[in-house]
């Protein structure tokens, strides 16, 4: 496969967001990315890029993007050539956090069955058909492809991990004409007052912000009038004004900020000018659903929760629990 040059992988982007007018994003984002891959790149990163480029060419990939697994395949079988040069590109990115991914018979199984997210959060949305979305804090993209699946006119996700990157153009490569990019940047790096999506995710990413409401105004910012906000954060139980900030690390995670009570985060959003919030969904995250496999051998929750009772993490906190709150810029 060609030797990444991220010029030439974001030229299409940059092009498409100065025809949309949004010019201003063009320029400064041009700016981040050459700061990311030439002034200061990533100290793994050639090894990365290496990885990717042992990833075989294929003839004619197709992709299903609507099942459990995000999943390429081709109609002809691998050579054993072509079988261990994937096997080895993909070992390069370890470790696999956020999937599944099926590449053309090889199962990679993800830390994380973020399919099960999907499945709770999809039911609850605004119809995605044709929809320009971002995606903040999206991994290594697993959730793009999906919304894609779904429908969606044009996805951007964004992330700050290189690594989520470099193993979302693993199947970005195979597929260069989907609408569909990850920028490494972070939220605070988008240039505000763009007002342009019709849906922003925001999911996993709010207790890493330390300050919360900001992270809501950054979203609600993003959004055209009317657009959705889709938001999954940990919760606690606790009555409407109470949030959790834990004292160091919460389940092993640095820099865990607020966990709010789900009356609480709808006040936050109240408070922030949404309309509409609503919880659609709440879930105990369990060993099932994050957890060490064969693509990803550091230690996961298991290790994080107090050993004699799960309820708990490891430090004495209220266990995982997810929810997903929906609501509309006025
Ligand atoms: N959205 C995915 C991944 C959640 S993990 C899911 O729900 O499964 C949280 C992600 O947020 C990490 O990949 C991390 O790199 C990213 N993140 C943390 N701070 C961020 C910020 N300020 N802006 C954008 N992404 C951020």
């Amino acid at each position: 496969m060609a030797m990444f040059d991220w010029q030439h992988c974001y030229q299409p982007l940059l092009d498409e967001l100065s025809g949309r007018g949004l010019d201003r994003w063009c320029q400064v984002l041009a700016k981040q990315l050459k700061r990311r891959f030439e002034d200061n790149p990533h100290g793994d990163i050639t090894r990365w890029m290496a990885a990717l480029d042992q990833l075989p060419d294929l003839a004619a990939p197709h992709a299903s993007l609507d099942t459990s697994a995000v999943t390429l395949s081709t109609d002809l079988p691998l050579t054993d050539a072509q079988g261990e040069q994937l096997e080895a590109g993909l070992r390069g990115l370890m470790p696999w956090r956020k999937g599944p991914f099926e590449f053309f018979g090889t199962h990679i199984d993800t830390e994380w069955r973020s399919d099960w997210k999907w499945d709770r959060v999809a039911p609850y949305l605004a119809d995605l058909t044709g929809r320009r979305i971002l995606d903040v804090g999206c991994g290594s993209g697993y959730h793009c492809w999906r919304m894609l699946g779904d429908g969606a006119g044009r996805v951007i996700g964004i992330d700050p991990g290189l690594l989520f990157l470099f193993q979302f153009l693993s199947v970005k490569n195979y597929l260069p004409e989907a609408p569909v990019d990850l920028l490494p940047i972070r939220m605070e790096d988008l240039p505000t007052g763009q007002e342009t999506f019709d849906t922003t995710f925001s999911m996993g990413v709010l207790y890493h912000r330390r300050s919360p409401l900001d992270h809501l105004l950054e979203l609600k910012d993003t959004l055209r009038r009317g657009g959705e906000l889709v938001l999954e954060t940990l919760v606690v139980d606790g009555p409407e004004g109470y949030s959790l900030m834990p004292e160091d690390r919460y389940g092993q995670m640095r820099n865990v900020w607020f966990l709010p009570s789900c009356d609480t985060l709808l006040r936050w959003l109240d408070r922030t000018g949404f309309r509409n919030a609503r919880v659609v969904d709440i879930t105990d995250t369990t060993v099932e659903e994050q957890r060490q496999t064969d693509w990803m051998r550091f230690n996961s929750l298991e290790s994080f929760l107090d050993p004699h009772d799960h309820q708990k993490t490891i430090e004495g906190y209220p266990g995982p629990k997810r929810a997903t709150v929906i609501a509309e810029k006025p």
